[in-house]
């Protein structure tokens, strides 16, 4: 039976924060990640030959210690300024992966592993189901994936978590993205910075060739659907989908589609954030980070997997 003292659920961006603070200050930590990749939300996908940033677009930065943390990865070449906006909008680059990727590297992380039952043992640990594979056993489990997710975990397990706890977490929910990803036939008509206004269904319009992520292809729009149109279409079949979100970015697009791919996030957003930065309960060896906690988006994610360490070591 493989044991280890801290086991990550989650290798996005929290849980690579959790999971990188933990081990620099001496504690051994392993993260499991369903995916092939690592990044969560923080994603970049390839259709055809292109590339597109199909979750988080950007980031911003505004507390000083997610300020340093954005400059470092600057400085090791992972993230850059949106070109040509005024704001200050930080990406990704070559793209959106390149942060989550170099956060990874020095951890053990281990792909393709995904967590089906947590389930707490009589001396304290749990025991974690991984699909197609043996159970390993962690003296802590650091939950940082979407709190849905989480919960589900634990009741595969049959875990009953305390009362108050169950009611805070059970009151986050998320809204669901429906992504398009459409490579055109020709340049786009986004403006030069590469973002476009949103209007009706869609709530976000970029071109990847402008922002720097695509190339090899005359433009490759990625659109966002509100959290209304994605709830009411979440399995509405693919093409249809498709055609209502081109036809809403019809301005922007100046070119046919000559390739698309629907990505469907089941949980984009936190729908309501919980007002402390993490959960750790140390009786239980338990705890949960992510972009639910604190603040929402990256920078709220990535502050609450710094919390879920911090409190994890004090707690140690
Ligand atoms: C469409 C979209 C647009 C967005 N735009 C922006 C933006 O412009 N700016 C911004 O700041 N933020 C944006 N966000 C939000 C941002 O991406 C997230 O807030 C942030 O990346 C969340 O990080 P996280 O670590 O909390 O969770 P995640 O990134 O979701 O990471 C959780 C990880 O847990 C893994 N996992 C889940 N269940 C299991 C399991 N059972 N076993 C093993 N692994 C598991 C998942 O595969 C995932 O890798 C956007 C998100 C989406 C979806």
């Amino acid at each position: 039976m493989n044991a280890f003292p801290s086991v990550v659920v989650g290798a996005g961006i929290s849980g690579l924060l959790l999971a990188r603070t933990l081990q620099a200050a001496g504690q051994a930590v392993i993260v499991l990640e369903k995916s092939r990749g690592v990044g969560g939300r923080m994603a970049t996908k390839r259709v055809g030959e292109t590339s597109f940033d199909q979750g988080a677009q950007f980031f911003t930065a505004r507390t000083p210690e997610f300020q340093r943390l954005t400059a470092t990865w600057v400085q090791a070449g992972a993230a850059g300024a949106w070109p040509g906006t005024e704001h200050r909008r930080w990406i990704g680059q070559p793209a959106m992966t390149a942060v989550p990727k170099a956060l990874a590297a020095g951890l053990e992380v281990r792909r393709e592993t995904k967590v089906v039952a947590a389930r707490r043992r009589d001396d304290g640990a749990w025991d974690l189901e991984i699909e197609g594979q043996a159970t390993l056993v962690a003296g802590r489990l650091l939950m940082a994936c979407p709190v849905p997710q989480a919960l589900a975990l634990l009741a595969a397990g049959g875990t009953t978590l305390p009362e108050d706890l169950a009611a805070a977490l059970g009151r986050l929910t998320y809204h669901p993205c429906l992504a398009l990803l459409a490579v055109l036939g020709g340049p786009s008509a986004v403006p030069a910075e590469g973002i476009a206004p949103a209007a009706g269904p869609l709530r976000w319009v970029a071109d990847n060739v402008r922002k720097g992520v695509a190339r090899g292809v005359p433009a490759a729009v990625t659109l966002h659907a509100t959290p209304e149109y994605s709830a009411k279409h979440y399995a509405t079949p693919e093409a249809e989908v498709a055609a209502d979100l081109l036809a809403a970015a019809a301005p922007w697009l100046g070119a046919p589609a000559v390739a698309t791919a629907l990505h469907r996030w089941k949980f984009s957003e936190p729908a309501a954030t919980h007002p402390e930065p993490c959960v750790w309960r140390p009786e239980l060896g338990l705890g949960f980070a992510g972009d639910a906690f604190g603040g929402p988006k990256v920078e709220g994610a990535a502050l609450s997997g710094l919390a879920l360490a911090a409190a994890a070591i004090g707690g140690a």
